[in-house]
């Protein structure tokens, strides 16, 4: 692992990188990214270099809608167990927390896996509702779950999302000048790389598939900047020992066969056409919104407003660094989030709140350093 934080080849890689007398803004869209990052200092790193890097909608928790939480406490509020990560209990919704709601009595458990939630279905006769959120990387584990023949008294409320038709969203939109993206590891290890080849063909952007540790990322913003300056959009794999072009062909089919794609909404974000992974009708005994339709009524006409001064928006469109929020660290903390992006461990103010202050002190960035 050492060999992926070695300081040497990260200085050598930034004596290129400011040689190449870059000016070029690139876009991830992956929570661990920007952990890596910010906690290793490689943002002050590269500034200098001329490479600016923000952060996309690559963290699922931040991503996921209002209404989306509104459904999770309807159905808590009506009596059901819901079942959670922990970054999720503190998201604030228009009618309080999944943390609040727990406050006040009713059944939210957090539990470390999907199998957790079921094995609590198995022991208990009320419904039990898997908050299930995530990208390509978490979906697999839903789907073998539902293909395990869980109980009946289990059930989802699918919020998993395709990260691919986000990042056309982004590049569709054009609010920022993006000139190459990193793509994400984890995800790409399920993918693989051919979803991106589209991409780079349609939108004429470079791409790079990284990995999580510093030199990963290092790399991989090199191998966008000699593309940049070469004019070409190809879709490069840094992350070969971890990511194939076809990607985890039995977790491909697995997903498949129980999830198709629907057009939602993410946070920040209008509709996306098929980012959203709605169950197969086949698994309907088991969609918490076929299941619970009636309960779930109560959201139409239900208004979701943006607490205000909350940039969350923006945040996750990579239009705004976090600091540029007025409430950044001021009203909005880790212990009193006013949006997503400051609950989540992989949402971008709440890493820049734990580890933008090394840049107080550049010199001292330590590659290696950093607590995993
Ligand atoms: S500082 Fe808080 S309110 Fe502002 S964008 Fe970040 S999470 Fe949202």
């Amino acid at each position: 692992m050492f060999r992926f934080r070695d300081r040497t080849t990260a200085e050598r890689i930034i004596k290129k990188l400011r040689e190449m007398g870059l000016n070029i803004f690139l876009m991830h869209v992956c929570g661990t990214h920007q952990d890596t990052l910010v906690r290793y200092g490689l943002d002050c790193m590269l500034e200098p270099c001329g490479v600016k890097i923000r952060q996309g909608p690559g963290c699922p928790v931040c991503v996921t809608t209002p209404e989306e939480i509104e459904e999770a406490l309807i159905l808590a509020r009506k009596g059901k167990i819901i079942t959670t990560f922990g970054d999720m209990m503190k998201v604030p919704g228009e009618s309080g927390s999944l943390q609040s709601m727990r406050g006040k009595g009713h059944r939210i458990q957090v539990v470390y896996s999907i199998r957790d939630a079921v094995e609590l279905a198995r022991r208990v006769r009320e419904d039990v509702v898997f908050f299930a959120i995530g990208f390509e990387t978490t979906a697999p584990s839903t789907a073998a779950t539902l293909l395990s023949d869980p109980p009946s008294n289990f059930s989802i409320l699918s919020c998993h999302r395709y990260i691919p038709p986000a990042v056309k969203a982004l590049l569709e939109m054009g609010e920022t000048r993006i000139q190459g993206l990193i793509e994400p590891g984890h995800v790409s290890t399920v993918i693989g790389t051919r979803p991106y080849e589209e991409i780079a063909e349609r939108y004429r952007i470079p791409q790079v598939v990284a990995g999580f540790e510093p030199l990963d990322l290092l790399m991989g913003v090199y191998m966008l900047a000699q593309m940049i300056r070469k004019g070409e959009w190809r879709v490069a794999n840094e992350y070969v020992r971890s990511v194939k072009p076809e990607g985890n062909t039995k977790a491909l089919k697995v997903m498949d066969e129980v999830f198709e794609p629907t057009d939602v909404a993410w946070r920040g974000f209008p509709v996306i056409p098929g980012s959203g992974m709605k169950l197969r009708q086949r698994f309907e005994e088991y969609d918490a919104r076929t299941l619970f339709e009636d309960e779930l009524k109560e959201l139409r006409g239900m208004e979701f407003r943006t607490p205000s001064g909350c940039r969350c928006d923006e945040i996750l469109r990579g239009i705004i660094d976090p600091p540029e929020c007025p409430l950044f660290g001021r009203v909005c903390t880790p212990q009193s989030p006013v949006g997503p992006c400051m609950v989540s461990a992989e949402g971008s103010c709440s890493i820049e709140y734990k580890y933008g202050r090394r840049k107080i002190n550049r010199e001292s960035i330590q590659m290696g350093s950093g607590k995993r």
